[in-house]
């Protein structure tokens, strides 16, 4: 800034502007700092972008759809509408808490949005994950000034972001069984199968324990692996499994059925779910419900319900809501699912209506498992009507 200083012009266009006037910062005001900070490598970039090079290489990139271009440049100027609001805001007051992690981009000489207080605010924020990236040669675009060490960085974040995506206890079992543990009473059991025409296949399931009884919901694919995690449960949980419910007629919900039977353990299931194991030969589940079948822990309740057909016509959802843990199963994808997963007996037409009665039903919902793959939240369920919306 001591250019600044020695820069008659820009001293003489600045005087005008009180900065003590109730409409300072204004508009006018802006338009022109923000000219000089481009001038200076303050402002858009430190070296060698000009704002002209930047709307260029934007129209002509390939990347973008027109309409997405076209969305850019109304976000921005939809932007300055906020300016006022961004300007009475204190996000050190106001937005000092995240649920999610937090990462700054930023290049040392920005003065848009300035290095030093970007600094401060991430000090002071409270989230899962957070961290700075300074870039020294950069001032408010790093991605276009220091693009290598950008792409660099993102891969960073995508790296540290998915290495710490589960922030479950993990609990290994056996060589192809552990448990996430998601709170005092509430367990995933992951397990890893073959399943004929897929491979080998990781799947989820849901353990609910109070006291010395415990709920199960979907056994992992075979009789010994559900044999080991009942075993586990006795011996490390001292309680008895009591009560199973599986999601849906497949073996990766109740392949190990037949070990429960054998050990006077209660089934229930979608009377749905009764008749396609039965016409399909896999095991029978013993009592059949309707809509909703309501269990009793001990004081906790634990509601399933049938809601429409999806990946297959009789898959459930399960609740607990003293938890605020929805087990979804089968019909809702993982974040990183691309696709819909097997559909052999899908019922696609019912399948978008589904989700979005599980949404209105579980509007506060925490937790949402799915039947294969990674623990999110209700964002599983919005990326699962936008896989559907797509196929
Ligand atoms: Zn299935
Ligand atoms: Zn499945």
């Amino acid at each position: 800034m001591t250019a600044l200083n020695n820069d008659q012009n820009a001293f003489e266009k600045l005087k005008r502007f009180d900065k003590n006037a109730p409409d300072f910062p204004s508009n006018d005001y802006l338009m022109i700092s923000r000219g000089m900070m481009n001038e200076y490598g303050v402002g858009l970039a430190h070296q060698n972008i000009s704002m002209f090079n930047l709307i260029t290489n934007m129209l002509l990139f390939k990347g973008y759809t027109l309409s997405e271009k076209i969305n850019y440049y109304k976000g921005s100027l939809f932007s300055m509408q906020l300016f006022d609001n961004a300007m009475n805001d204190n996000l050190f007051e106001s937005s000092a808490s995240f649920d999610v992690p937090v990462y700054f981009v930023q290049g040392k000489h920005d003065y848009v949005t300035s290095y030093a207080l970007a600094k401060a605010y991430l000090d002071k924020i409270d989230a899962p994950q957070k961290d700075f990236f300074t870039f020294e040669h950069s001032a408010h675009a790093p991605n276009l000034e220091e693009h290598d060490k950008f792409i660099q960085t993102m891969r960073e974040i995508l790296h540290t972001t998915s290495a710490n995506k589960s922030k479950y206890r993990k609990i290994q079992i056996s060589d192809d069984i552990e448990l996430l543990q998601l709170s005092d009473k509430a367990y995933v059991h992951v397990s890893i199968s073959e399943i004929a025409g897929f491979g080998k296949v990781s799947s989820n399931g849901l353990l609910f324990v109070n006291e010395d009884e415990a709920f199960l919901f979907d056994t992992p694919v075979t009789n010994s692996q559900t044999e080991t995690l009942v075993k586990w449960i006795t011996d490390s949980l001292s309680a008895a499994v009591s009560t199973f419910v599986p999601n849906h007629w497949h073996d990766d919900n109740l392949g190990g059925l037949e070990s429960l039977h054998a050990k006077g353990i209660k089934s229930y299931a979608n009377q749905m779910t009764i008749d396609l194991a039965k016409a399909n030969g896999k095991p029978v589940p013993r009592q059949g419900f309707t809509d909703l079948l309501r269990l009793d822990l001990r004081g906790d309740i634990v509601e399933c319900h049938y809601l429409g057909g999806g990946h297959t016509a009789d898959n459930i959802v399960v609740w607990i809501p003293s938890e605020k843990i929805l087990f979804a199963g089968c019909m809702v994808k993982d974040i990183h699912s691309k696709g819909l997963g097997n559909l052999s007996d899908a019922k696609p037409e019912e399948w978008a209506p589904t989700i979005q009665k599980v949404m209105e039903k579980f509007p506060d919902a925490k937790i949402v498992i799915p039947g294969h793959g990674q623990i999110g939240g209700k964002e599983l369920l919005e990326h699962t009507s936008r896989l559907l919306i797509k196929c």
